[in-house]
């Protein structure tokens, strides 16, 4: 376990928040004025289940480390020191690896923030934006849920995203290891030597637990188009196989339901949280993982299997009961 995430399991948002700011108990959260704007009521919500705070009148948001940096103006290193000061737990100076890999994940994380609003851009403005918002539409999805998903539109084109995050000044080292753009085999002399990997398909960004964009889906828009879904490859922020889609979404309504109920795909997460059934998440393209049942083992014990009916998802369901079982002492599965 790194330092970071030493700190950060031992502290306790509420009770770092509560310190300062009066907090009342609302439901599974906690709420009080916000100490970054004016208010009368509170729109100022701590979040113990994903150890975040946000406001929702000024937008202020972020961990135990974005809560110090803020309230005491210091640099994250700082926020590091005192946070670890008060968790007990004692630093060593990072290595010069480890100065690097935190160095290039916040930059990563940095690159799939500004693809994401550039892909839901495109979505809502951009020329090719129409046969997409066609599309979901033809899904059923409201504008409501198109935005809280952050749905997005990856353009006809090969430099498209590519070109935006160059002049945005992301160096191509980084946007190849993002997973964002592919290096071409042989690029003739003057020309581009990286094409966008995601090319006129609709895209899911995919969150981690505080809903920090990671990766992404794209589903083809063309019927020629293969592969159908397409993922970011593997990267230093995302490994298909430990992550759920929607589970920043949903893990609160597991907790407070008591169950996670696992579906195949990013459709039938969001039309599941669109009509309310909020404690639904889904595996990316792959089998489920004991990685994936760590997650979930986290926030409760009862795992629905909802996959497709077919032989596929048959085999898919043996499987995964399977490795429910190995992942979980006691095994509470249901079908
Ligand atoms: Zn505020």
């Amino acid at each position: 376990m790194s330092a970071i995430e030493d700190v950060k399991s031992r502290i306790d948002i509420v009770e770092l928040i509560g310190q300062t700011v009066p907090l009342k108990k609302a439901g599974r959260n906690f709420k009080g004025l916000c100490p970054f704007h004016q208010e009368r009521t509170p729109s100022f919500i701590v979040f113990p289940e994903s150890q975040h705070f946000h406001c929702f009148g000024c937008g202020a948001s972020g961990d135990a480390f974005a809560w110090v940096m803020r309230t005491e103006n210091v640099d994250f290193a700082e926020a590091l020191r005192i946070l670890a000061r008060r968790a007990g737990v004692v630093l060593r100076p990072p290595t010069p690896q480890e100065q690097e890999s935190d160095r290039l994940r916040r930059r990563l994380l940095e690159i799939h923030a500004a693809a994401a609003r550039f892909f839901q851009n495109q979505l809502l403005y951009g020329e090719g934006g129409a046969g997409a918002r066609g599309y979901l539409e033809q899904r059923g999805l409201t504008p409501e849920t198109i935005a809280a998903f952050g749905l997005g539109y990856a353009p006809d084109r090969w430099d498209a995203l590519y070109s935006h995050l160059r002049e945005k000044g992301y160096g191509d080292t980084e946007l190849s290891t993002a997973g964002l753009v592919v290096e071409r085999e042989r690029a003739p002399a003057g020309e581009r030597p990286y094409y966008d990997r995601f090319r006129n398909r609709l895209i899911f960004p995919i969150r981690d637990l505080q809903g920090q964009v990671i990766g992404f889906g794209g589903r083809a828009l063309a019927e020629e188009q293969q592969p159908k879904y397409l993922n970011s490859p593997q990267t230093p922020l995302f490994d298909k196989s430990a992550v759920l889609y929607g589970l920043d979404r949903a893990a609160a309504a597991i907790r407070r339901e008591g169950r996670v109920i696992l579906v195949e795909g990013y459709f039938d997460v969001i039309v599941a949280h669109q009509y309310g059934f909020e404690n639904v998440v889904a595996p990316m393209g792959t089998a489920l993982t004991p990685a994936h049942v760590h997650l979930l083992k986290r926030l409760t014990r009862q795992i629905y299997l909802a996959l497709d009916a077919d032989a596929a998802g048959a085999m898919a369901m043996q499987r995964g009961v399977e490795v429910i079982q190995e992942a979980m002492d006691l095994s509470l599965i249901h079908i």
